[in-house]
Formats: C-alpha cells, sequence, structure tokens
C-alpha cells in the first residue's frame, strides 16, 4: 500500500500555485469537497474530456453521445433503485459525533497495520470486511471494528453507534413553493447513467441504431458523500464520462470483458506507466449488476478507483419500463441460428463503462508531476516539471522572445498568429528566459520556442523539449509541423 501524502500534498499545492483547481468559494473559507478549476484546470480537464469523448463515439462505429438534464422525473430514482438502495453503511463515534463510512474506516485501519509490517492481519481484516459487506452483515462489521480495537481519530475511543445506512441524493424542490406539495422534490442526479435509459428508445429510434450499440455522455453528477476528503477524489459535485452499450441477452459475459480490456487499453493509450494500473474485481455487486470491476490506479494516496466497467443486465431498462409503463424493447431481425427465426423482441442488457472525469484528472496529475533536482557540484538547481501527455496539455507551445526589442517580439507574434488557430499557444516577454521555461514546465506546457537575434538572421529557432530539456534549431516554418505530430 504505497502512501506518499507529502507528494499529494505538493500536487494538491501545485494546482492552486498555477492555476488548475481552487478550492470552491474560497474567499468565504471554501466549501467541503467542491472545487473549482482555474484557467489551466479547465483546459487540462476538458482536453481529458474531448479525449474520452473522441475515443467513445467519433472512434467507434456504433455509440453516439447524448447530454441530458441534471434533473429528472422523481420516479426515475425510485425504478433505478437509488432512493432505496443507494446508500453507504455509517457508524458514528458517540463521544466525538464524528461519523464515517464503514468501509473507509476499515480500510483506514489495514493501511496502518500495513504501514506497521502487519500486512497479514490488514488483508484478513479487508477480506473479511469485503465479505461483510456483500452480506450487508453489519452487526459482523461492527463486531470487525471492535475486535480490531478500531479508534476514532478525533476522540481516540471505541465507543461506536450501531451501523446505520444513509442515502447519498441531493434533493431540492421545483416549481415556485418549497415544500408544497411532496412530489416537488426533486433529485440531483447521482450518475448520469439514468439520462441514457430514460432516452434508450428515443436514440435507438431517431438514430436507427442496431444492437449493440452504445450512448455515451458527459456530465455532472452530485453525492452526498459523507467522507469527503483526499482533495478531488471525492467530490460531492463531480464530474462523470459514461457509456452505455445495449447488447442481446446472453452476450453480455463477452461485451463485459471486451470492455474491461477496451478502457484498461484507453488508458494506457495515454502513455503511463501500466504498473500503476490494476484491475479489482467486486464482490460485492450493486443492486443491478452480475459482474463489476473496477480500473484502479496508484494515487499518491494507494491504489483507488479510477472507472468502474458494470454488466448490468436489463435492470434499469425493465425498471423503467415497469414504472414508466411504456415498452422498453428492441425488435431484433437477425436471425437466431438455434430457432433460424429472427430473434424478435427482447428488453436489452447493458454493459456499462463508467469513469470520473475529475478522478482522472487527479490520474493525469498524479502521473506527470515530478521534482527534479537538476543541481551540479557548482550550483543548486530544480524544477517541477508535469510530464502530461502532450495531447492533454492545457499549452501545447510557448513562445518567447529572448529579449522585448530589437524586433524580436514581432516575430514572435507572427508565430503566435500562425499557430493559434491549430492549438493553444501561450505568448510571454516577461522574466529571464530560465525562469520562462520553469514556467511552462510547471504547466506541463510541451514546446517551447524562443526568438532570438539568429532568428532575424535566419529565420530559425530554438525548440526546447519539456521532458528532455533539450533543445534544437529548426526553421520557423517547421514549428507547427512538430507540435502537430506529437499530438
Ligand atoms: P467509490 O467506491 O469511490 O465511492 P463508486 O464505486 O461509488 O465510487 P461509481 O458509482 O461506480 O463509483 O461511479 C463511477 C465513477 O465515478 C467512479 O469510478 C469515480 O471515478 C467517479 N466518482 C464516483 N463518486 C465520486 C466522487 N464522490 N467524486 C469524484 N468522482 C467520483
Amino acid at each position: 500500500m504505497a502512501n506518499d501524502s507529502n507528494k499529494f500534498q505538493a500536487i494538491i499545492s501545485h494546482c492552486k500555485e498555477y492555476g488548475f483547481i481552487f478550492p470552491s468559494s474560497e474567499i468565504y473559507d471554501g466549501l467541503q469537497a467542491v472545487y473549482d478549476y482555474g484557467q489551466m484546470g479547465s483546459e487540462l480537464k476538458k482536453n481529458i474530456k474531448d479525449y474520452w469523448w473522441k475515443s467513445m463515439t467519433q472512434l467507434q462505429d456504433n455509440i453516439v453521445g447524448i447530454d441530458a438534464a441534471i434533473f429528472m422525473h422523481p420516479t426515475v430514482w425510485k425504478a433505478s433503485g437509488h432512493i432505496d438502495n443507494f446508500n453507504d453503511p455509517m457508524i458514528d463515534n458517540k463521544d466525538s459525533n464524528k461519523r464515517y463510512r464503514v468501509d473507509h474506516l476499515i480500510e483506514g485501519f489495514a493501511e496502518e497495520q500495513s504501514a506497521m509490517g502487519n500486512e497479514q492481519l490488514a488483508n484478513d481484516v479487508l477480506a473479511t470486511m469485503e465479505v461483510m459487506l456483500a452480506k450487508d452483515d453489519f452487526a459482523g462489521l461492527k463486531k470487525l471494528i471492535e475486535d480490531n480495537n478500531i479508534k476514532c481519530a478525533i476522540s481516540g475511543t471505541r465507543n461506536w453507534s450501531d451501523i446505520r445506512q444513509f442515502n447519498l441524493m441531493f434533493s431540492t424542490q421545483i416549481g415556485s413553493v418549497a415544500g408544497e406539495e411532496e412530489n416537488s422534490i426533486v433529485y440531483l442526479r447521482p450518475e448520469t447513467a439514468q439520462g441514457i435509459f430514460v432516452n434508450f428508445l428515443n436514440v435507438q429510434k431517431t438514430g436507427r441504431m442496431k444492437i449493440p450499440f452504445g450512448i455515451a455522455q458527459t456530465g455532472k453528477a452530485f453525492r452526498n458523500e459523507i467522507v469527503a476528503r483526499q482533495f478531488i477524489f471525492r467530490m460531492r459535485e463531480f464530474e462523470q464520462m459514461e457509456m452505455q452499450f445495449f447488447v442481446r441477452p446472453g452476450t453480455e459475459g463477452e461485451w463485459y470483458q471486451y470492455w474491461k480490456k477496451t478502457r484498461l487499453e484507453w488508458h494506457l493509450s495515454l502513455g503511463f506507466d501500466p504498473a500503476k494500473f490494476r484491475y479489482h474485481d467486486h464482490l460485492k455487486l450493486a443492486h443491478y449488476a452480475k459482474e463489476a470491476c473496477d480500473i484502479e490506479f496508484e494515487f499518491p494516496i494507494g491504489f483507488k478507483e479510477v472507472e468502474g466497467i458494470h454488466s448490468r443486465t436489463d435492470f434499469d431498462l425493465k425498471q423503467h419500463q415497469e414504472f414508466s409503463k411504456k415498452k422498453l424493447q428492441y425488435f431484433d431481425n437477425d436471425i437466431d441460428p438455434v430457432t433460424g427465426k429472427p430473434f424478435g423482441n427482447y428488453i436489452p442488457y447493458v454493459v456499462e463503462t463508467s469513469i470520473g472525469l475529475d478522478r482522472m484528472f487527479l490520474l493525469v496529475m498524479s502521473s506527470a508531476y515530478e521534482e527534479q533536482d537538476l543541481g551540479t557540484a557548482e550550483r543548486a538547481d530544480s524544477r517541477v516539471v508535469l510530464k502530461l501527455p502532450n495531447q492533454l496539455a492545457p499549452v501545447k507551445l510557448a513562445i518567447l522572445p529572448l529579449v522585448k526589442k530589437d524586433g524580436l517580439p514581432e516575430i514572435a507574434k507572427k508565430i503566435m498568429d500562425d499557430c493559434r488557430s491549430s492549438f493553444r499557444c501561450f505568448y510571454e516577454e516577461k522574466d529571464t528566459i530560465g525562469k520562462r521555461y520553469r514556467r511552462m514546465d510547471a504547466i506541463g506546457t510541451p514546446f517551447c520556442v524562443t526568438v532570438d537575434q539568429q532568428t532575424k538572421e535566419d529565420n530559425t529557432v530554438t525548440i526546447r523539449h519539456r521532458d528532455s530539456m533539450e533543445q534544437e534549431r529548426v526553421g520557423i516554418e517547421k514549428i507547427k509541423e512538430i507540435v502537430q505530430a506529437s499530438l
């Protein structure tokens, strides 16, 4: 269980210092587990979202995207099971009144034990917990906490309440008079998936989609997380990128394996270290799932879920069919080789891929952030560099005139004008060139070009590569090509 809290804190500070992420409403001391993306962060986030969107829609033959509303008819959440089942088991410490998610409390204990070298105990406790969670065995979980002397971090006592379920959905009122009627309650969606299910037939019919096909969407989701810490890893307002793949019943096992593999390949296509990823197959399945796994990444706070792949059966469509009294079926006119007749009408099965955009952002940052000592015997030196995949970097090219005079800014601005419609550029003339390079390293800009006196003579510039810091002399006309080839 690698745990590098210094690195995690350094990333949080870096995100703030360079305009990636700010606490929400910071001048009012922030709002717990809610964050704003700054000028660099919003670009990086958008680039991650675009990369996902393109690979999940444009590069697929049979997946289309939608953009459903956050508010939905309240019965959606009754049908989906969220009103009854979207709970986390919680336990309160009676002395400090602090509430804990049971799995987090036990995982924290296991982490401590493993850090102290008691790996066997840590693994045993985690395995027991998984089995008990799968059976909703709350008395057993409480006993596990007591038997292992797990204490509250605040009061230091073991005075625990019984374990209770806590619903994670936020609600509000729709209409002019709040609270007047019970049916004016609406929920802020806790997942984007239901917007896809309720539009299944709209998209299938208007898009003339033939099974197997997928519907993708990105958008905000809201969960009243009790243990909301760890920066953007666990937020109360966050963004999801989800895809529901509708398949013929009986083929869901193959498609589940296909998407499990394909989604891991997507992560690796960004050049991240494969050793930092692993699958975690679920023992405790959500109320709708047949098979489920997480793709976990080794964050500085340990291996944690970044994406879930779930075989959701026909649960959701069936429930919506029952609650809405509208048929949500598909007519499959392909021939069944067994009967020699068309497969006919059925409710499709669904395999879902669901990734948190903010968690992906944290993954990208965790893997890109590097502190390097560049000191020599003569002189101390260091830099912080974000080795971002070039496709995701907020700025692709910095254009830097060596000095603010002699016509160099004019040449630099001309390069800027030539490149800015193709990719995002940044122009800067303040400070020494060394300081400007460091600032670009810190926001992950893959290329810097410097315009100097020689440029005036032979139309060449130096182009500096972020990761190697190597510089080469190239003709101005080559700049755009070099940057584009790397994206
Ligand atoms: P966890 O076990 O961490 O609470 P989950 O299994 O409830 O997550 P899912 O319902 O499968 O998560 O949601 C799919 C994805 O949405 C997760 O893999 C994660 O990347 C993201 N996600 C879920 N909850 C949050 C949150 N509170 N903050 C940020 N991202 C989240």
